[in-house]
């Protein structure tokens, strides 16, 4: 059982309100909530870690659970952190590894964020849910809901990979198929919501799916026995993984628990759809929507997230950098993934190899560093 406040990420000063119900955007100016935490378990906790099962609730000492509240949970987070020295050998890196996702319950770490999510919703009295989605939110909303015993609508393009878009329908959800990206999805959820009173677990609408992915970080942080690596990269659509990472590290660091540095953060987008690279380079607060986005990465193609802010804020506190690849590019390197390493990548994983790989060639990763590049999601979800 943990207590929490929530603090807008963009009111100044600050303010907070406190956690009961199911809250979403800050009523003053419309930016995320996020949360603080009243305490953190000590760092003498790590030994009691040791005997917790491998799943992302390990850490529940840094999840927003209130008493009696037990998790929706379909066994999501514990995946593997892979040394590829074959891979690492051939494109001229000393210490490369794969944080792969692929394993997660839905096949992909969207299962993280959803499952606080619902968990949070459903404890205070959800039995609907809405979500726009580019594919992978989509499956694991529909899972989680299912799980759950409740409702989920959720709003896709038509684009969508077809494998996706079975995978929300097996799940049980009510699928609606719309012209358009991720964000004219999110017009339709929004007006499903205020329609309906079904709980909208957009990216970033409500505070808990980050808190979901902040155990990406925490994991990281044990699985590298509490001495982070030099450098993450990371495909880079709405931001969760990005700004929930960050905060696991702050909040790390805050009570204790790190040795050494926090690593650089790296965005990689794709050059049919980067408004947080475009914004990285310009020097800019936050992202110009991108006009016409394209990229076959659909998790990544996101043209305004409302989550701009605090990415920047993650990537430029941290020393990090942005860089967009080709969708060849990408496709390439998780082919390379597939077959010099056996990791089914989805085109998302392989962006963010392409990525390192080029941020290498640029000078921005040194050769004997220890880097981290995330497998966001499974190949397999791609095929048709
Ligand atoms: C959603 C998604 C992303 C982007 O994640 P964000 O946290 O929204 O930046 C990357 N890869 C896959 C496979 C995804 O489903």
């Amino acid at each position: 059982m943990t207590t929490w406040t929530l603090e807008c990420s963009a009111c100044d000063p600050v303010r907070t309100r406190d956690a009961d119900g199911f809250p979403g955007v800050c009523d003053v100016c419309g930016a995320p909530y996020l949360v603080r935490y009243d305490a953190f378990p000590l760092p003498e906790a790590k030994a009691h870690l040791r005997a917790r099962r491998w799943t992302m609730w390990r850490y529940d000492g840094w999840l927003p659970l209130a008493a009696h509240e037990h998790p929706v949970t379909l066994g999501e987070g514990g995946t593997p952190l892979l040394k590829v020295e074959r891979l690492a050998t051939r494109q001229g890196f000393a210490q490369l590894w794969i944080k792969d996702e692929s394993p997660n319950p839905t096949g992909s770490f969207k299962a993280r964020g959803l499952a606080v999510a619902v968990t949070r919703a459903v404890f205070a009295g959800a039995k609907q849910f809405v979500v726009p989605t580019a594919g992978n939110a989509g499956v694991a909303l529909a899972a989680y809901a299912a799980r759950a015993g409740v409702e989920a609508r959720v709003y896709a393009p038509a684009t969508t990979p077809r494998t996706i878009l079975e995978q929300i329908r097996a799940f049980g959800a009510d699928l609606v198929l719309l012209d358009g990206h991720i964000g004219d999805c999110g017009i339709a959820a929004r007006l499903h919501a205020d329609n309906t009173g079904a709980i909208d677990v957009s990216t970033l609408r409500e505070p808990y799916r980050i808190e979901g992915k902040k155990t990406l970080g925490l994991e990281l942080a044990e699985q590298f026995g509490w001495e982070l690596p030099d450098a993450i990269i990371y495909p880079t659509g709405g931001g969760t993984g990005l700004i929930g990472m960050w905060k696991a590290f702050q909040e790390l660091r805050q009570s204790g628990w790190l040795r050494g540095p926090l690593p650089r953060m790296y965005t990689v987008q794709t050059s049919g759809c980067a408004p947080v690279v475009q914004a990285f380079d310009s020097g800019a607060e936050r992202c110009t929507p991108w006009p016409d986005p394209q990229t076959v990465a659909a998790g990544l193609r996101v043209p305004g997230p409302l989550g701009d802010r605090l990415m920047l804020r993650a990537l430029r506190e941290s020393g990090g950098g942005a860089i967009a690849v080709s969708d060849d590019a990408l496709v390439g390197a998780a082919r390379e993934l597939q077959v010099a390493e056996g990791i089914d990548a989805s085109p998302e994983g392989g962006a963010a190899l392409a990525g390192a790989v080029a941020l290498q060639r640029r000078g921005a990763l040194r050769s004997e560093e220890r880097v981290v590049v995330f497998n966001t999601g499974a190949g397999w979800l791609y095929r048709t």
